[in-house]
């Protein structure tokens, strides 16, 4: 039977990638419901290609939509706006998949509703995760809510653990054989740039991933670490495993996405070219296989990869998360918080590059930790972040 999906973000990157592995499978997926946030010429395109029936934008741009709708005859297409019609389409009752791809917090509510309907929800939107943790795969358990990774490593991980590892009791320790995960990085653009060099490195260098094509805010994110940090964060939660058992491990190819370690010596990776549509074709289909556009994986041109261990001084970052992990509570919610708000004047070239990392380190010494106990709580702390942020950029802005 075919399955009905809902992609959460389908203009972005990831929603893109979503919409390229759908249509090589009209008879296995239909697209239901997309949302789009500023690319409404980009919505248009996709509405024409796949007839989605709802289609969700901010109520700001509703009169655009529509108009550009009637341009193109689009009829029997429902326009829902905001934050209410983003939770509508992803707790639909006729939604089977619910691709989670916006970026940042404003994912994080539409991914939860999903979630408490019982959804397959297709997890990129990492920045959810960090914020609320234990308390997302707490719903996730009691709503029987599949959670998949699609964030290349996740899933990457996810293919090399044991296929019952889901199932299993862990209270943070490793189970069924497995000692240890390797989460592997390429470093970003800057691997190579002394700290001299960091300083001035400009937004459009930051964008330039060597091997992936990404949005924005994760491009920047890839470039301080941070994107590692919180990715230490997220694999911690998805598989329930203390932060002593992750190490980070750079990677420049990027051809091996993650490993897992056994206690009998082997180590399993997963490889394949760095595009994401494997990662999305498999959290689609596990737990069986569909096909994909993307290249096979041809070891004789692909003879070299290189591993190092990561440079906490250039990179901060990403002891930051760490730290923040260690600490618990509402603390990774303050680090992805504070780091929105920096990354997004980094963009704007409000602040330098290095200015990143030390925003986010401000608001992680400003803000007390305290238990997240509610989603209110942990919104309440994130605006409080925010805050403290922006607070501190205005003063290394003047
Ligand atoms: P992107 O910037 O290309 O797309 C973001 C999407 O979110 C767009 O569709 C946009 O319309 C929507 N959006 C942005 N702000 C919004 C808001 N305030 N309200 C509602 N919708 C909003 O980003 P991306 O690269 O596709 O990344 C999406 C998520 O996936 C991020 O959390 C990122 O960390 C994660 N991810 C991306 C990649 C990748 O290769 N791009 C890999 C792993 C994980
Ligand atoms: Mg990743």
């Amino acid at each position: 039977m075919s399955q009905s999906v809902c992609i959460l973000g389908a203009t972005g990157s990831i929603g893109q990638s979503t919409l390229k592995v759908l249509e090589q499978h009209p008879d296995q997926y239909s697209v239901f419901a997309v949302s789009a946030f500023s690319r409404i010429d980009e919505l248009v395109q996709i509405c024409k290609q796949h007839h989605p029936k709802i289609v969700v934008v901010p109520k700001a741009n509703i009169d655009q939509l529509q108009k550009r709708f009637a341009e193109h005859q689009l009829t029997n297409i429902e326009i829902l706006t905001d934050q209410a019609g983003l939770e509508n389409i992803a707790s639909h009752a006729d939604v089977d998949v619910v691709m989670a791809a916006i970026v940042g917090a404003a994912g994080l509510m539409p991914t939860l509703a999903a979630i408490k309907a019982g959804k397959r929800v297709l997890l990129a939107n990492k920045e959810a995760l960090v914020m609320t943790g234990d308390l997302m795969m707490r719903e996730a358990r009691q709503h029987q809510a599949l959670l998949l990774p699609v964030d290349s490593e996740h899933n990457a991980i996810f293919q090399c653990l044991p296929h019952n590892y889901l199932d299993v009791e862990k209270n943070g320790q490793p189970q069924l054989g497995v000692s240890q995960i390797l989460l592997t990085a390429s470093g970003g653009p800057f691997l190579n740039h002394s700290l001299e060099q960091l300083k001035t490195v400009t937004p459009e260098q930051a964008c330039k991933h060597p091997n992936w094509s990404m949005g924005q805010k994760i491009s920047v994110d890839s470039a301080t670490l941070m994107n590692k940090g919180l990715e230490l964060i997220e694999a911690c939660h998805l598989f329930s495993i203390h932060e002593h058992f992750v190490t980070v491990v750079i990677h420049p190819q990027s051809i091996i996405h993650s490993m897992v370690q056994y206690v009998d010596g082997s180590t399993l990776a997963q490889m394949g070219q760095p595009d994401m549509c494997t990662p999305i074709a498999h959290a689609l289909a596990w737990p069986q296989r569909i096909k994909t556009q993307v290249p096979r994986l041809d070891v004789f041109t692909q003879s070299q990869l290189d591993f190092q261990a990561p440079d906490l001084v250039r990179f901060p970052a990403l002891g930051l998360a760490r730290q923040a992990m260690k600490a618990g509570g509402i603390m990774p919610a303050i680090l992805n918080a504070a780091n929105e708000i920096a990354v997004d004047a980094f963009l704007k070239r409000k602040i330098s590059f290095l200015q990143i990392t030390q925003t986010v380190e401000h608001a992680l010494n400003q803000v007390q930790n305290n238990a997240a106990e509610s989603i209110e709580m942990i919104l309440h702390m994130d605006q409080r972040a925010r805050e403290v942020a922006s607070h501190y950029i205005k003063q290394l802005e003047s």
